[in-house]
């Protein structure tokens, strides 16, 4: 069977002297696809199998593992692989996408849509700084897993927030100050109080629409320590990539 999809390249190999095994997250899901003779130099396929890259992809469905016979790139995303930092960014996206995203047919195309956008956005680098995008694209990850509390409200009384807010990390959501006073203080760490708002706001935002968003150091920290936090024990993600992102980052930062 022919069949072509759109899709965006979130993980590469190399098989064999000259082919690659790609996967691809498609606007259903997940799905791997060989790409015959993709590493020879002047493959008409090499474009499309490099990490990020976006298009049509025209695919052949025998028994087993699919063919890439074709690929109508609408971005290359060149420049994720001409910046550091960029394509530490977008390794990071492409692992989270990879162990996220169910297999086609089983996703919803959001993950698809969104994912797009962020590595657009990562790519322009008008408006939203990459650690920011890390944050929005972690939350809305969180909210596909099912690991997503209503980041609005206290985990325990369901009002609204009244600060001073804390974070608990036994169960994974956002306290008020009226709660706090009889709850176990080692398992909680206060945050800054447009914590929750911001954390509603990546959750539901889309990021095609993401306008400009100003966050202050202590608040971008919080963020970053909450989402880890929440993805590695709440979601079930174990991924070594976001180690792997904070050193590059850290390094670069040093340089
Ligand atoms: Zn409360």
């Amino acid at each position: 069977m022919l069949y072509n999809t759109d899709a965006v390249v979130v993980k590469t190999v190399r098989y064999g002297e000259h082919s690659a095994i790609v996967t691809l997250l498609t606007p259903s899901g997940l799905v791997s696809a060989m790409a015959k003779g993709a590493l020879k130099p002047q493959s008409r396929l090499a474009a499309g199998t490099r990490l990020c890259a976006e298009g049509t992809y025209f695919l052949y469905q025998g028994h087993g593992m699919g063919d890439i016979r074709q690929v109508q790139l609408t971005a290359s995303r060149r420049r994720l692989h001409e910046d550091i930092e960029a394509a530490a960014y977008a390794a990071y996206f492409c692992d989270l996408a990879l162990v996220s995203t169910p297999e086609r047919p089983h996703a919803p195309t959001a993950m698809y849509n969104q994912f797009s956008a962020v590595l657009a956005a990562l790519e322009l680098r008008d408006q939203t700084p990459p650690d920011l995008l890390a944050r929005v694209y972690e939350a809305k990850i969180c909210n596909w897993l099912g690991a997503s509390p209503d980041w609005g409200r206290c985990i325990r009384c369901t009002q609204p927030l009244v600060p001073p807010i804390a974070y608990h990390l036994k169960e994974g959501g956002l306290v008020c100050g009226v709660c706090r006073s009889d709850m176990d203080r080692t398992a909680e760490f206060v945050v800054p109080e447009r914590t929750g708002r911001l954390l509603s706001v990546f959750t539901e935002v889309d990021v095609r629409r993401l306008g400009r968003i100003e966050v202050s150091p202590p608040t971008r920290r919080a963020l970053d320590t909450i989402l880890s936090h929440q993805l590695r024990e709440f979601a079930g993600l174990h991924g070594r990539a976001k180690d792997v992102l904070d050193q590059i980052v850290q390094s670069l930062r040093f340089d």
